[in-house]
């Protein structure tokens, strides 16, 4: 199979340059090796939007980081997901960090952020109440937000899909090679594909990616963050993000309202040469609990409802590896997409769709479908509207999963709709059924029959994601 482009990888940066590259008259395909996008770092993240006060002024991160987020919070509602503006705070415990303090909010406006405001210890209490009486001074930043990372890297996979873009799953790249001045990608499912471009976005894998073509070697290590996600019942601790005052492991251990209303604490910076260990570990717990004490007191312990890990591709050379390869001509990289690759996406969607597009002198397309309608979610309905809609399908009337009350219809919703889900994680990811307190306790049974009616399969089938993932061994005799 031949195409002008394949993406390797299908995690947020993969599925933006697929979106920005669908606006063009190109064959593209993304080759993912899981069996849905967005199963890697693109799940297990802090889903901040950050306003861009962090990177070095000048660097490109700066000027992705400050696009990315205005990008957002237009995508948003373009493309309807999760996404609200809920604004940072970086505090400080120590009167003598003022400076530091200082010093990120020059950042900020050297790299264009507007609306931030410097604050004392009881300023900062007045926004946010349960901020800890360590606090000595804060940072606050309006343009901070949080996003839904599933809600996000989904619209954009569904949109450049819509838009002709093919996803290729279950297909682990396992050599690319160069042959009369195609590149041939071969994977795992036994099939070889072409490609005049190549754009590698393999996330912890990007090195591996790069090395196959270059001899200007790449380095990533994965550092792993691991995460305490606390019950939607708590969700009003804080309604800013807090972040402490980043050290050189990173922007530290924050606390912040997610975009569906629960709290999240996290993350540790653990560099690993594992790049598949996502485990949790109590000693790393402890420490995000421990330092997420100095940053708001009384925090609920007793009302974490899961724990998660992910990992940060942190390149030798510290920041994002963006373009064309220097000896590889037509191959480009979007390489070490640590944070705030998130918050970058869909400007580095762009930067590198404008820079293949370009090589390709491919034109725009003149049927490009810019928007997209996100799921039915009944639980932001009112009355009325719910009633109306139950009545023209009934499946809306009967919830699945009691947690974050999410009905028959909308899980079918997730199977059906373009990119569906194909696994209990896939639907979990789209429409929330099983995010909840009980964690897919009580729903995984119902959702698994839904699964197995909709794919038309035997239940044993069934898999938490991909194959050999599956929840029964076989029927009972
Ligand atoms: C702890 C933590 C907190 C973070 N918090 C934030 C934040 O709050 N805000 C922010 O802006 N950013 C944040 N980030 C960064 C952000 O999550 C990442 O920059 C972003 O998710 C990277 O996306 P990606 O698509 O490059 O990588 P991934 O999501 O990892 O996607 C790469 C994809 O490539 C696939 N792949 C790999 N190898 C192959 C192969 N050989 N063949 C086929 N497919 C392959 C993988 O399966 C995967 O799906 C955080 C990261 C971490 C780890």
């Amino acid at each position: 199979m031949k195409y002008d482009v394949i993406i390797i990888g299908g995690g947020v940066t993969g599925c933006a340059i697929a979106r920005s590259l669908s606006k063009y008259d190109l064959s593209i395909a993304l080759l993912e090796k899981h069996e849905d996008v967005c199963s890697e770092t693109s799940k297990a993240n802090s889903g901040i939007v950050h306003s861009g006060y962090d990177p070095e002024p000048g660097t490109l991160m700066a000027k992705l980081n400050v696009e990315g987020s205005a990008k957002i919070a237009k995508l948003s509602k373009e493309l309807d997901f999760e996404y609200k503006r809920n604004g940072s705070m970086i505090i400080s415990f120590d009167k003598k960090d003022a400076p530091k303090l200082k010093e990120l909010y020059d950042r900020g406006i050297a790299n264009g952020v507007e609306q931030m405001e410097l604050l004392d210890g009881d300023e900062a209490r007045k926004i946010e109440p349960n901020l800890s009486d360590e606090v000595q001074g804060a940072l606050l930043c309006k343009t901070g937000g949080i996003v839904d990372p599933f809600g996000l890297t989904y619209a954009l996979a569904e949109n450049a899909y819509v838009n002709g873009a093919e996803f290729i799953f279950n297909s682990t790249v396992t050599s690319v090679k160069k042959e009369n001045g195609i590149y041939q990608i071969q994977t795992s499912n036994g099939k070889t594909y072409e490609a005049t471009y190549v754009v590698n976005a393999a996330g912890v894998y990007a090195d591996k990616i790069h090395n196959f073509v270059s001899n200007k070697k790449l380095h990533i290590t994965a550092k792993r963050g691991n995460y305490m996600l606390l019950d939607n019942e708590v969700g009003d601790l804080v309604t800013h993000t807090i972040f402490q005052l980043p050290t050189d492991l990173g922007k530290g251990v924050l606390v912040t309202p997610t975009a569906h209303g629960n709290i999240m604490i996290g993350p540790t910076s653990v560099s690993q040469n594992d790049k598949e260990d996502t485990s949790t570990r109590p000693e790393d717990l402890e420490v995000v609990k421990e330092q997420a004490l100095h940053s708001v007191s009384n925090i609920p312990f007793r009302k974490v409802i899961t724990s998660f890990s992910g990992l940060r591709a942190a390149e030798d050379g510290g920041d994002f590896v963006l373009g064309e390869v220097e000896d590889s001509e037509n191959f480009f990289d979007a390489a070490g997409i640590k944070s705030p690759g998130l918050s970058c996406s869909p400007a580095i969607g762009d930067h590198i769709a404008d820079m293949v597009a370009k090589k390709a002198n491919a034109s725009e397309k003149k049927n490009f479908i810019a928007t997209r309608k996100g799921q039915i979610r009944t639980k932001d309905m009112n009355q009325e509207e719910y009633t109306a809609l139950i009545k023209k399908n009934p499946d809306y009337g009967t919830i699945v999963c009691r947690c974050e009350q999410v009905t028959e219809g909308e899980i079918i919703d997730a199977i059906k709709r373009p990119l569906g889900a194909t696994s209990l994680d896939g639907i979990k990811r789209r429409c929330r059924a099983g995010m909840g307190r009980c964690q897919a306790g009580f729903c995984t049974a119902r959702t698994m029959e839904i699964l197995s009616e909709q794919l038309g399969i035997p239940m044993d089938e069934v898999c938490k994601n991909e194959k050999g993932s599956e929840i029964l061994k076989g029927e009972d005799e």
